[in-house]
């Protein structure tokens, strides 16, 4: 049974798979290489892909996007706090997690991120199933290098839910620099920075590549900037255009805005090969159109600070590489948004107008390391992937707070995974039986500023005087960059363990378990409604052949009316079940009741 890697993609997914020698990028059915990373629900049945997309500015209450910026995170994390302005379905305080109500959805459900993300890859899981004709459960799915530990365990929850197993999880930059290894094929050791700026995340990682050994040597990015962003600027830059000129404000019509905000990504992207973009709009409020123009210059100008931000973590990934920029050979662009000019003209003038290497494609290559990756997971060999090594570090460092409140540094960033590391522990105050471990990852010196995973303690400490009561503290990461944490007490060997779950905003075992059971539910109810549909074109189909045959059969008058009077009834009762499909065995009884007119 083949793996796949998966490129969860904040806009866009991707997936492939690595055979007879050569990874393969699937097309989805429609026959693209990409698949839009949106679900839509209307009249119970769920939409994923170009025509969840399509559904965005009709159905814009139902229809879900971007839901790689919700995942791991908390409701009352300030970027949660923004995008949910700007988005048309919306999300809900669900004690901190955020949550989000489909009206739409047959019993009116409400989906935490993970459910969302699990359907997405629930159908990059069926794409390659249809092609490879086989069942596929395992799988690497990709995460943006600087993605904390609550948003790498969603993920992999979320591959839990869709029905995966999921081997192993890679930085999506070090994806690319897999994908850009591979394509060289030169046993030549080169510095390679990968510039990955996609719809909703940045990452920069230097990696330096010897034949097909993968050894990173630094990483940075930021989690929450990417091509939406610049989006949402030419957004707000609109909506106080549309004010001005009409004296309507629009940023309480959730249509409005989303229609909007598609032909703001149009007009982005034609500004990538052209100076100027027009954006049109009938009747956006009140009856009011829209048109506008934007030139290059005024985009480039209202997003200037983003672009600063970008060159910020370049620099300061560098520096950590302990690399000039001198040293380095090759600097790939992966990810849509490396196709505006002003970002690749940036690049060339900081690098000393090096070649910026286009030879990987942007939207594949992360699915393409992914796929190589998963392969060279297994048991099977290949000479494409002979001597397949990848040595990837952790991007943030992780500690436990100490009594004075300062971060007790553990596993420093960089460090490369897997790793596990030991500490010791002592009490810090006379007979004290219970102690609280709180874990943090980050940079900052005061624990309470750095991110906060997650706490739990150890109890049955024998009585003794300060100091004396002891034990050790594992802090491990494995390969898909997850902590887990094991405490264990000198005297007893009382110990306790956790894989971060505990921490806010992350699920429980049983609320995976119970998701698990509702992906399955929703695969059920989606065939059970295919069938239903299946059976109305059936009965639709006959309806007409017989309305169309009636003519040509030597039939009396009456036979005649008789036949027609019940196709009529029919053909009426289908259009007033239009919307709400009934019952199968509803459909097929109504065909068998014109079927014994018929005969
Ligand atoms: P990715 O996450 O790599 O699929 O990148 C998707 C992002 O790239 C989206 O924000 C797109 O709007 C953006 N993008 C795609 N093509 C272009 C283009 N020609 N110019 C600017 N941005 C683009």
């Amino acid at each position: 049974m083949p793996a796949i890697g998966i490129d969860l993609g904040t806009t866009n997914s991707c997936v492939a798979v690595f055979r007879n020698g050569r990874v393969e990028i699937i097309a989805n059915d429609l026959g693209n290489r990409v698949t839009p990373s949106y679900i839509s629900f209307a009249r119970g049945e769920r939409q994923v892909g170009e025509a969840a997309k399509e559904d965005s500015t009709e159905n814009y209450e139902n229809t879900l996007y971007q839901i790689k910026r919700l995942i791991g995170r908390t409701y009352d994390d300030p970027s949660v706090q923004a995008d949910m302005k700007l988005w048309g379905f919306t999300v809900i305080n669900d004690d901190n997690k955020p949550k989000i109500p489909v009206v739409n959805s047959s019993k009116g459900d409400l989906f935490c991120p993970e459910q969302i993300s699990a359907m997405i890859l629930e159908e990059m899981k069926n794409t390659a199933e249809a092609f490879l004709g086989e069942t596929v459960t395992d799988a690497v799915i990709t995460v943006p290098a600087y993605f904390n530990d609550a948003q790498r365990k969603a993920t992999s929850d979320a591959g839990v839910i869709a029905g995966l197993n999921v081997i192993g999880m890679i930085n999506e930059p070090t994806a690319a620099a897999v994908a850009y290894g591979l394509d060289r094929q030169s046993e030549n050791e080169r510095n390679v920075l990968i510039f990955d700026l996609g719809g909703g995340t940045f990452d920069v990682t230097i990696v330096k590549i010897t034949g097909h050994k993968f050894d990173v040597k630094a990483t940075g990015g930021d989690t929450h900037l990417g091509g939406e962003d610049f989006d949402n600027t030419l957004l707000e830059y609109f909506v106080s255009e549309f004010k001005q000129k009409h004296g309507e404000d629009i940023s309480e019509n959730k249509r409005a805005l989303n229609r909007l905000r598609v032909a703001c990504e149009g007009a982005k992207r034609k500004l990538s090969s052209t100076t100027q973009a027009k954006v049109q709009l009938d009747a956006l409020q009140d009856g009011y159109d829209f048109r506008s123009n934007i030139s290059r210059a005024k985009f480039e100008n209202l997003n200037y600070n983003f672009f600063e931000r970008v060159f910020d973590t370049v620099k300061n990934t560098l520096s950590d590489s302990g690399l000039k920029k001198e040293n380095i050979d090759d600097v790939v662009l992966v990810g849509g948004s490396t196709r505006i000019p002003k970002i690749r003209e940036m690049l060339g003038k900081y690098f000393d107008n090096i070649e910026l290497k286009r030879t990987i494609n942007p939207d594949e290559a992360v699915a393409y390391g992914a796929a190589a990756y998963a392969f060279a997971l297994g048991s099977d060999e290949d000479p494409a992937l002979k001597g397949f090594v990848l040595e990837d570090v952790i991007p943030l460092s992780i500690g436990i707070r100490m009594y004075d409140g300062t971060m007790g540094f553990v596993i420093p960033r960089k460090t490369k995974i897997p790793t596990k590391l030991w500490e010791t522990w002592h009490t810090s105050e006379d007979n004290q039986t219970t102690v609280s471990f709180k874990i943090y990852e980050g940079e900052r010196t005061l624990a309470e500023e750095n991110h906060f995973l997650g706490e739990f303690t150890i109890s049955g400490i024998p009585p003794a005087p300060r100091k004396k009561g002891q034990g050790n503290v594992l802090l491990e990461i494995n390969a898909c960059g997850i902590l887990h944490v094991k405490v264990i007490e000198k005297i007893t060997k009382n110990s306790n363990e956790i894989t971060i779950a505990g921490a806010k905003g992350r699920l429980s075992d049983s609320e995976i378990k119970r998701m698990v059971q509702e992906a399955v539910k929703f695969r059920k109810r989606d065939q059970e409604l295919k069938q239903r549909s299946d059976a109305r074109n059936a009965l639709e189909d006959y309806a007409y052949t017989v309305k169309e045959g009636v003519d040509q059969k030597h039939l009396t008058r009456q036979q005649r009316e008789s036949i027609m009077s019940k196709v009529t009834e029919i053909l009426q009762w289908l259009d007033i079940n239009m919307t709400e499909l009934p019952e199968r065995s509803e459909i097929e009884a109504k065909k068998r009741e014109l079927e014994r007119v018929v005969e």
